[in-house]
């Protein structure tokens, strides 16, 4: 069954058109990768799925609902998470307070010893148990990816949409994040990420659309997708 569909879904600013008549669907379960060149329009993508910016033309819709007009939250509280390419934190409040504001993001709200709880289960789902009273402004790099993710994860998403989560991570950071991210899809949740560490693509994608130009220009099997000559042309910028 299809959790996620774009139909001819369009993005203006002033002049510019930042995603033209973009067309695709995500089935329950998948993880897909979303790629493209910078300003190809992966990320304007990424921001009206999740409500950040409103669609200028085309329809959006989760399990056969639409969404294109609803705002962040009320997308939020529909399932859908994300996280972003600059990690947002509360750097003055603890690891467990940064989870805990994202608990409004719940259909169902949690309170005080059930919150407590689920902090300290999302915490140790991302890797950071027991790390709940930590500043947020202590955390390493790759600790902030985890708790970012522990805040995408609080509202139970059933689709989570990753901004180059992966991004500056070293090569053994990269292995616990690819781990990770493969434990999220093995719940179940599907996953749209866009990625530029193509390891990391191989690795976790079964499928991948390729944007260029604000027009998809690709979409299948990872494999036959990496090697096909248009999307090559198109990431060394012919
Ligand atoms: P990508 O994520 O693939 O790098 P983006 O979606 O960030 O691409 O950007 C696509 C195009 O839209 C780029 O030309 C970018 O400059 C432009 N763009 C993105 N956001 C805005 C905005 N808020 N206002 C004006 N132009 C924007």
């Amino acid at each position: 069954m299809n959790l996620l569909s774009l139909n001819g879904v369009t993005k203006r600013f002033g002049g510019l058109t930042a995603v033209n008549g973009l067309s695709f669907d995500l089935l329950e379960g998948e993880t897909v990768g979303l790629l493209g060149p910078n300003g190809s329009g992966k990320t304007t993508a990424l921001n009206m799925i999740s409500g950040y910016l409103r669609v200028s033309g085309g329809t959006i819709a989760l399990s056969g609902d639409a969404i294109s007009r609803l705002g962040p939250e009320r997308i939020a509280h529909r399932g859908v998470a994300r996280t972003f390419q600059l990690v947002r934190v509360l750097p003055s409040l603890s690891v467990g307070d940064n989870v805990l504001a994202a608990l409004a993001f719940r259909q169902t709200p949690l309170w005080g010893k059930a919150a407590a709880a689920h902090i300290d289960t999302l915490l140790a789902d991302v890797g950071l148990a027991g790390r709940a009273s930590q500043p947020a402004d202590s955390l390493t790099y790759i600790d902030l990816k985890r708790m970012e993710l522990a805040r995408a994860l609080a509202s139970d998403p059933k689709l989570l949409l990753l901004d180059e989560w992966l991004a500056g991570l070293n090569p053994t950071e990269l292995r616990a994040g690819i781990d990770l991210i493969t434990s999220l899809r093995q719940r179940g949740i599907t996953i749209l990420l866009v990625e530029h560490v193509m390891d990391a693509v191989r690795a976790l994608c079964t499928r991948c659309i390729v944007m260029n130009a604000g027009s998809k220009i690709a979409d299948g099997p990872t494999a036959e997708v990496l090697a096909d000559p248009e999307v090559i042309r198109a990431y060394l910028g012919d």
